[in-house]
This record gives C-alpha cells, sequence and structure tokens, in this order.
C-alpha cells in the first residue's frame, strides 16, 4: 500500500529582546547562572508582570510577514504544570486567544511553489535550565532564561516531506533573520523545532494518529527524525499495529526516535486567562505602522533580483535565501555593477570556500567591495579570469585588497602585442606539426596554442590577444 506522510510543525522562537518578556531582567545568554534574575521572574509572591511592548512589536512583525491576521484581542493564560525550572508553577503563554491566526508562507518544493499555512502565532516566556552534572547526585537550577520571550508559529498540517520540512524551517529562519527579530539559531536553542508525523493510505481524507517529534536541534535531524519516523508507522502499520498518540525522543546518536510519554492533553494543564495581565488590544493604527515599517522580505527580494538584475530564478532563490547573502550581493553590485558573474563568485566561489571554512557569509575574509573590486579588474582586462582565482585565494588567506595582491605578486596580464609576439612565436616554432595540421584545417588546434601561451607566462598573457596573435600568424 502507499501512504501519504502528514507533518505539522510547532517553532518556538526566541526573540532577540534586550529585556525579558513580563520583567526587566538581561536577557543576555552566557552569564553566571541566576544573576538575571527578579522576584517576577523567579516567580515570587505578590508581585505582577509587565508585558515588554517590544515583544508584541516582533512578533507583530512575524504575524504581519507571514499575512496572519492580527487579533485586535488576545489574552494571556497560564499553562500549568510542574518542574524544577519553572518557578511559578505555570507557564505564561496565550492558549484560546492567540495574537495572531490564519498565515501562511511559501515554499519551493520540487521546483514549483507550496503554500504552508500557519494555524497561530502566539507568545509565551521560556522556562529556566537544569543542568545535570555526571558526578553529582543532583541537578542545579539556572533561571537566566526563565522569562525571555518566545514567539511559537504552529503550521497546519500542509507539509508532505520531511525535504518540505527543511524548507519551511528555513524559510521561516530566513524571515526571522530578515525582520531582524531574532537569530534562528537551532543548534543554541534560539530557534526549536516539534515535529508532528503521521501516514495515511494516500489519498485518503482522514488523517492518521500522529507522534510528537522532540529534540530536534538541528536541520540535518529535523529531517532524519521525520524520514525515520514515517518509515516506522508505516511498517508499525504494515505489520499490523497501530500508531499510538504519543511525545517520541529523537536520538542523534543512533537515528531512532524511542517513545519518551503518552501525549499530554491540553485539559491537563488546566488553561486560564492569567488574571495579572490585562487582555492585550492592538488598535489598527499600531499594525499600519509595523507593516509600513516591514523590511523587503525574501520572497520580494527574489523577485526584486529577477526584474532588476536579470537574474535566473534559481541564481535570486541562492541570493536571497539568507539576508546576508543578498545584502552581500548588492554590496558587491555597488562596486561591479555586473549581477550575473558577481552572483556566481558568491554562489560559486564564495559560499564555496565559507562552506569548506564552516563560516557564515558574515564571518566572510573577502568584504563584498573587495571582491567587486576583483572583478573589476578581470572586467578592465587588468587579470585573467584564471589568475583571478588564485587572486581570490590570496585574498581569502591574507585579507589583501586584490590591488595590492595583484602588484606585489606581479600578476598584471600582459596585454600588450610587442611583449606577447615573442612567446607566441616560440609556440609556434616548438610545434611545427600542430602548425602544419592547423593549416591543413584542424582549426580547433587554436586552443591548443593559445592554452601553451597561457602556460608559459603562467596565465598572465590576455587570452583575447594571444588569440588574435596566434591566428594573423597561423593564417597570414
Ligand atoms: P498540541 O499543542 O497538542 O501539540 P495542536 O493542535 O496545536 O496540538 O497541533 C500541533 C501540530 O500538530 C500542528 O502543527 C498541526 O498542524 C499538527 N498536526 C495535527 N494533526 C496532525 C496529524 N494528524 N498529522 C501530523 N500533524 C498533525
Ligand atoms: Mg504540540
Ligand atoms: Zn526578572
Amino acid at each position: 500500500m502507499e501512504f501519504e506522510s502528514v507533518i505539522g510543525l510547532e517553532v518556538h522562537a526566541q526573540l532577540n529582546t534586550e529585556t525579558k518578556i513580563f520583567c526587566p531582567c538581561s536577557t543576555l545568554f552566557g552569564s553566571p547562572p541566576n544573576t538575571h534574575v527578579c522576584p517576577v521572574c523567579l516567580g515570587m509572591p505578590g508581585v505582577l508582570p509587565v508585558l515588554n511592548r517590544k515583544v508584541v512589536e516582533y512578533t507583530l512583525r512575524m504575524a504581519l510577514a507571514t499575512d496572519c491576521t492580527v487579533q485586535p484581542i488576545s489574552r494571556f493564560a497560564r499553562k500549568n504544570y510542574f518542574y524544577p525550572d519553572l518557578p511559578k508553577g505555570y507557564q505564561i503563554s496565550q492558549y484560546e486567544l492567540p495574537i495572531a491566526t490564519d498565515g501562511h508562507l511559501v515554499i519551493g518544493s520540487n521546483g514549483s511553489k507550496k503554500r504552508i499555512g500557519i494555524t497561530r502565532i502566539h507568545m509565551e516566556e521560556d522556562a529556566g535550565k537544569l543542568i545535570h552534572h555526571p558526578d553529582l547526585p543532583f541537578s542545579k537550577v539556572d533561571l537566566n532564561r526563565t522569562g525571555v520571550p518566545l514567539m511559537e508559529i504552529v503550521s497546519e498540517p500542509d507539509i508532505r516531506s520531511a525535504e518540505e520540512a527543511g524548507a519551511y524551517l528555513r524559510r521561516l529562519r530566513a524571515i526571522i533573520r530578515y525582520l531582524a527579530i531574532g537569530d534562528g539559531n537551532m543548534e543554541e536553542g534560539s530557534f526549536r523545532c516539534d515535529a508532528n508525523v503521521s501516514v495515511m493510505p494516500g489519498g485518503a481524507s482522514t488523517f492518521g494518529t500522529r507522534t510528537e517529534l522532540k529534540n530536534l536541534n538541528s536541520f540535518k535531524n529535523v529531517e532524519k527524525a521525520i524520514q525515520y519516523e514515517i518509515r516506522r508507522q508505516i511498517e508499525l502499520i504494515g505489520e499490523g499495529g497501530k500508531v499510538v498518540q504519543e511525545t517520541r525522543l529523537w536520538d542523534p546518536n543512533r537515528n531512532v526516535t524511542t517513545s519518551m510519554r503518552s501525549k499530554e492533553e491540553a485539559h491537563d494543564y488546566r488553561y486560564f486567562p492569567d488574571p495579572d495581565l490585562l487582555p492585550l488590544e492592538i488598535d489598527k493604527a499600531w499594525i499600519e505602522r509595523v507593516k509600513s515599517e516591514l523590511p523587503e522580505l525574501p520572497e520580494a527580494r527574489r523577485g526584486r533580483f529577477i526584474s532588476q538584475y536579470d537574474l535566473p530564478e534559481m541564481d535570486a532563490q541562492v541570493l536571497t535565501s539568507a539576508k546576508e547573502i543578498a545584502d552581500y550581493f548588492e554590496a558587491c553590485l555597488s562596486v561591479y555593477p555586473n549581477p550575473k558573474p558577481a552572483g556566481n563568485w558568491i554562489m560559486g566561489t564564495l559560499l564555496g570556500l565559507l562552506n569548506a571554512e564552516g563560516k557564515t557569509i558574515e564571518e566572510s575574509p573577502i568584504p563584498p567591495e573587495e571582491l567587486g573590486n576583483l572583478l573589476k579588474m578581470i572586467d578592465d582586462g587588468i587579470i585573467s579570469g584564471k589568475i583571478a582565482k588564485s587572486v581570490f585565494d590570496e585574498m581569502a588567506r591574507t585579507g589583501k585588497p586584490p590591488k595590492t595582491i595583484v602588484e606585489e605578486k606581479g600578476l598584471v596580464q600582459v596585454s600588450n602585442t610587442s611583449a606577447l609576439e615573442p612567446t607566441v612565436d616560440e609556440i609556434l616554432a616548438a610545434n611545427p606539426d600542430e602548425v602544419a595540421s592547423y593549416r591543413g584545417g584542424k582549426k580547433k588546434l587554436i586552443g591548443f596554442f593559445v592554452g601553451q601561451v597561457m602556460k608559459k607566462t603562467k596565465g598572465k598573457a590576455n587570452p583575447k590577444l594571444v588569440n588574435e596573435l596566434l591566428q594573423k600568424k597561423l593564417e597570414g
């Protein structure tokens, strides 16, 4: 039997405000334990939370960027449970009235576009962190993270494969970064994802029972865990078994998911409106202002790159996949306004280098303007494309500007006839058989002669001029 998989993702993204969601404590990461705490985030009796306006502002940006409906009135609710990292005994979240609903975003899937619905976006506070030490008979609690603002984004069950899940997550993260509201770093936990997975017979109209996968702390793990889980469920059903609704933990060492607990139900949490916080009212003016201040988003920028720079779809896609890459590209164009080759060098040579060194484009040893200067030297005939690659490598190694490297190493292209003529003559004299064949009609041999001259001049000869000289001598 053919099965179809159904996936819905719940993403928690940390918002990069300076202070926590309901108190003035710093959100700074990496400080000594329990140094960014106060009576509010410690859950002392008698203290009151005050909503951080920036958290609302940032969530509004996300809501509008994903075409959600912003609710004029939303409300905070208490989600009650006990855990040592939760001093209040409840997490303040939003439940029946979230700030935003019914959005979507567009991903590329198998070369076509696909719309993934967003059910809701809401705000909530993070919990603290437990630190387990293998040699100690107890665990420690760090409450610095308690009350750090999170935005939860819940997708519709519109995703049909692990690859689509990955594309959706990457797009979500790109939007968060374009909006400058979070860093979207999965490995560091500022962008977390739970995946709900079910399978059903192909074409069926009711979904199967889902499991919820946790501990997915990298894009690769999300995709691997979903793939594993789909296979597991299909095999289970094939053997006559039944999928049970439960929470499963991804084990990245063994590459399997294991049962963690039976799935909790909403009523287990005894949600109720938080009496300490007023309903949140958002007026039209606020929404309009945030909307008018939204930066250009990936989809729009991709469209602009195609129309303004005449780039192929694929190039525009890669170059806008992250804001930093798009910014780099445009900074390079400010010096070297030739989009196609600039894009090629960035996508091929630069991203290749960064990838190999495990760096992001912001850590590029070559500033965009200097890459532009390098490319300009090719177009100006100062260096050949081949030499440019070695100058590029030298730039990456030393951080020097291309002009300096070319001067220091004497790489300037030889573009004057009298300087090249002796070498051309020498090559022709050394290859009489090829000369004869060429004159006998094997015109393709021109490539061989050009190659020989280039080799002799260590790539410094201007290939166009070499070509002209050779033809003149061979045919004249
Ligand atoms: P909970 O908060 O209990 O996890 P939600 O109703 O908020 O439950 O749903 C969570 C996620 O599960 C959503 O992203 C939704 O799209 C997804 N989902 C719901 N039903 C299924 C299903 N049968 N298969 C896969 N995903 C599902
Ligand atoms: Mg869930
Ligand atoms: Zn505090």
